[in-house]
């Protein structure tokens, strides 16, 4: 069988080292196999079949959170995302059954809706709640504070459509993701009435389903195909002018459906429509904010949208808009914080120290509110902030414009 990764992708790397301190697990670690240039020798050995994927090679390549800041670093243009997104099912097919079985289990249950909204009807009641906060700060518990930093029930249900005010100047198809769908749903609803008031129609399909990203996450090609085409099939109504998904990591995911589906005829139309919200939020005139929040703003720059999408400035400069908002600096605001899809599941240690690291930094930037733009990023560091005691407030930056806005 030919290795599935690109040989001229592959050689593009010179191996200059430039990357190396925009990589988060080797600032962490120090560790040069743990670097994106380490990273790119051992799939360089395994496609030349120097080396097999044993479970050394695996733990260098899993640490890997996927967060591409070495490819926004790298001057050579080194598509580091295409690689390790081929290499994962490389590894995925020399794990031990037991462990393989582990993971597809867990990227089907986070990806269907069934298991999920059961999951939800056993831990929702908790979601939220002072107790569960109280007890996670005593016991130190990361498993706790992630149960009291879900938005707490009932969730709203979303309409099937948010129409605009006013005169109607584009449209728009709400993908509400998986675990945002579940955990944020507040979050979705002002992402829609946000877009509206922008004069955007903003249609939500029913059983859009997983859009694949977390089972690709997972070295699952065959299942993020599938769910890829499933989505483009949910989705192929009437056209809309963008495609809004709700996580940075289904944006960053949705905006290669082309190169995911080389076959779909719709996948490359698809995947030029895809927007992140604040992105689009960003292009729209909005009205300006009626109420204050009067707070000191800074903001953590999810992986997926600032290196995968190269939104940042976006998010600043409509939080600047709501009067009372004074925006303050956070260190290594690009650096990941450790959430990055299934890996604070999956490789746990590292990603408490990336937390860590990130909430050092939340502390000393003095902000009273850490802006959020990813479901993913705003459950990994408000956990921590609760479960540290940290005198700050995490949320999504649409919560905070929705406030502003008056929704
Ligand atoms: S990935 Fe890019 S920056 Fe990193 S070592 Fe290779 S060529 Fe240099
Ligand atoms: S994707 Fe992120 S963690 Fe992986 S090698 Fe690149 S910078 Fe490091």
């Amino acid at each position: 069988m030919n290795s599935p990764l690109d040989d001229t992708q592959l050689g593009s790397c010179v191996h200059c080292g430039l990357c190396l301190d925009a990589c988060p697990t080797y600032l962490e670690t120090g560790n040069e196999a743990a670097s994106p240039r380490g990273r790119i020798h051992l799939m360089r050995a395994l496609a030349d079949r120097r080396l097999s994927a044993y479970a050394p090679v695996r733990n260098h390549l899993d640490s890997c959170l996927g967060c591409r800041a070495c490819e926004a670093a790298c001057p050579s243009g080194v598509p580091y995302g295409a690689l390790i997104e081929a290499t994962r099912p490389l590894l995925e097919a020399a794990r031990p059954a037991p462990a393989r079985f582990t993971r597809r289990t867990l990227g089907r249950l986070l990806s269907s809706r069934t298991p999920r909204e059961l999951g939800w009807a056993v831990v929702g009641r908790a979601a939220g709640r002072g107790f569960v906060d109280r007890l996670a700060r005593r016991t130190g518990s990361l498993a706790l504070a992630r149960l009291a930093a879900l938005d707490p029930g009932p969730r709203p249900r979303l309409p099937d459509v948010f129409e605009p005010p006013g005169e109607v100047r584009g449209s728009a198809i709400l993908l509400t993701g998986c675990v945002s769908d579940t955990a944020f749903r507040a979050t979705t609803r002002y992402a829609g009435r946000l877009l509206a008031l922008g004069g955007i129609r903003v249609t939500v399909p029913n059983h859009q389903g997983c859009c694949g990203a977390l089972a690709l996450h997972l070295g699952d090609d065959r299942a993020a195909e599938h769910h890829l085409a499933a989505l483009l099939s949910a989705t192929a109504g009437p056209h809309a002018d963008w495609i809004v998904p709700m996580a940075a990591g289904c944006s960053a995911h949705l905006r290669h459906a082309g190169r995911h589906l080389p076959d779909n005829a719709s996948a490359e139309s698809f995947a030029r429509r895809v927007i992140d919200p604040l992105a689009l939020l960003a292009q729209l005139s909005l009205p300006a904010p009626r109420h204050s929040v009067v707070a000191r703003v800074a903001v953590h720059d999810p992986c997926h949208l600032v290196h995968a999408q190269g939104v940042a400035a976006e998010v600043r400069r409509l939080l600047s808009t709501i009067p009372g908002v004074t925006l303050v600096p956070l260190s290594e605001s690009e650096v990941c914080c450790g959430s990055a899809g299934t890996y604070n599941l999956t490789e746990g240690a590292l990603a408490r120290r990336l937390l860590a690291r990130k909430l050092s930094h939340v502390a000393a930037s003095g902000a009273t509110i850490i802006a959020a733009p990813n479901p993913g990023c705003l459950l990994q560091i408000r956990s921590g902030a609760i479960r540290d005691d940290l005198p700050v407030e995490v949320v999504h930056p649409l919560e905070l414009l929705g406030r502003a806005h008056g929704i």
